[in-house]
């Protein structure tokens, strides 16, 4: 097992379970896992030894909530909306029409394409959704091909209705033969409940569908308005709620209530509903962004995902999404980095795990996490929002090796 030692970190930022940030540091990757942690004076041998001659260090990006199976372009209706169309749900239509013309090869040769460019940004763990299939056969064929790529993988069936399909009839697809044919490939399911899009009555039976399918749940909510979708997932338990654009004091209560008897990262038992937003996403469709201050202040867990898709989010760039973060969403450059690793990490369920292979954390740096880490052209993260848009990244290690 080859072991690599990074020394002279000028700042790493570990986001383990003191948060510790450490000046002056090392850390040694051993086969996928860390293996050490600690002041460069006093680090082990290893096989190789890389000098970070000052460079900031933190975990990989862990990218939680993406939609790469896709074929097709939607520019135009881009240059539409900045020409001052507004956003509605179904553009997605355009996309289902080119996903379910495309080849397998070429689904996911586009999907390996993307998850290369996240890669090359520092994210070092993705989820994925289906949701461009909008049948069974497409739906599970997106499944099958996210399953070979992508870490973990979302069900979202439930996406839109097809044009000229019974909305309730559609909703039944979903929660029966569909499911069924998907379920071999993925480990959560999610609904687009938004008006134009799944009303509360057939985002409960997708939920509870799901759920007895023993899926795990996040829910798409609260993107285009105030709606049941945020109190649904806290209701159902959901692991993520994703978009939380529009918030009325409810929901947010809901949200925090759901983390008041949360006992910290080993407390699986009362993990409550992460609050995941999507600030590249609010910027291309000239949304508000997401209250992600206050919901930090009420005690929610937040993520940060970039929501890669061709109609509202054509990028993977988390570097863009801390940036914003820091930018104009007011958070503080610690509390943005959190939210882009350990924060995806918590809604995706890795948060925790240590030594066993395949079930090791991600999203922070510990002893026996996974080895994801991304070390930044630069002194600290802080520059990340400092010199926005720079091409910071230097290098990245995924599970111990080294991929940019
Ligand atoms: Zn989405």
């Amino acid at each position: 097992m080859t072991s690599t030692l990074i020394t002279n970190i000028g700042e790493l930022m570990t986001q383990d379970l003191e948060r510790r940030v450490l000046h002056g540091a090392a850390v040694v990757l051993e086969g996928e896992r860390i293996s050490w942690i600690g002041d460069t004076a006093a680090a082990p041998a290893a096989d190789q030894q890389i000098d970070a001659d000052g460079r900031a260090v933190l975990p990989g990006w862990v990218d939680s909530h993406t939609h790469l199976v896709f074929a097709g372009d939607r520019t135009a209706e881009f240059e539409a909306r900045m020409a001052g169309e507004s956003y509605a749900a179904g553009g997605i239509a355009v996309t289902t029409g080119a996903t379910r013309e495309a080849s397998d090869y070429d689904l996911t040769r586009l999907l390996l394409g993307r998850v290369a460019e996240a890669a090359a940004g520092g994210t070092t763990y993705l989820e994925t959704k289906t949701g461009y299939g909008l049948d069974v056969e497409h739906e599970t064929r997106s499944a099958r091909i996210a399953s070979g790529v992508a870490d973990q993988v979302t069900y979202l069936g439930a996406h839109l209705v097809p044009a000229g399909m019974d909305p309730d009839e559609y909703t039944d697809l979903v929660c029966g033969p569909m499911l069924n044919a998907v379920r071999p490939y993925v480990q959560w399911a999610d609904v687009f409940c938004e008006r134009g899009a799944f009303t509360e009555e057939q985002s409960r039976r997708v939920l509870t569908a799901a759920r007895d399918a023993g899926l795990g749940l996040r829910v798409h909510g609260n993107q285009l308005g105030t709606g049941p979708g945020v109190r649904l997932a806290v209701e159902f338990g959901a692991a993520s709620v994703d978009h939380v654009n529009y918030l009325d004091d409810d929901d947010v209560e809901a949200l925090a209530g759901s983390w008041a008897a949360w006992n910290g990262p080993a407390d699986a038992r009362s993990q409550g509903t992460v609050a995941t937003c999507l600030p590249a996403c609010d910027l291309s469709t000239r949304q508000p962004l997401a209250p992600a201050r206050r919901l930090l202040d009420a005690g929610v867990q937040v993520a940060l995902a970039s929501n890669c898709n061709p109609g509202t989010s054509y990028t993977s760039s988390m570097n863009y999404c801390v940036t914003t973060a820091v930018l104009q969403m007011g958070l503080s450059v610690g509390e943005a980095v959190r939210a882009a690793t350990f924060g995806g990490a918590l809604s995706l369920g890795k948060h925790v795990g240590q030594d066993t292979e395949g079930k090791r954390a991600v999203g922070s740096l510990a002893v026996g996490h996974r080895a994801d880490l991304q070390m930044l052209n630069a002194p600290s993260a802080t520059h990340l929002a400092y010199r926005p848009g720079m091409p910071l990244t230097q290098a990245v290690w995924r599970a111990g090796e080294r991929i940019v």
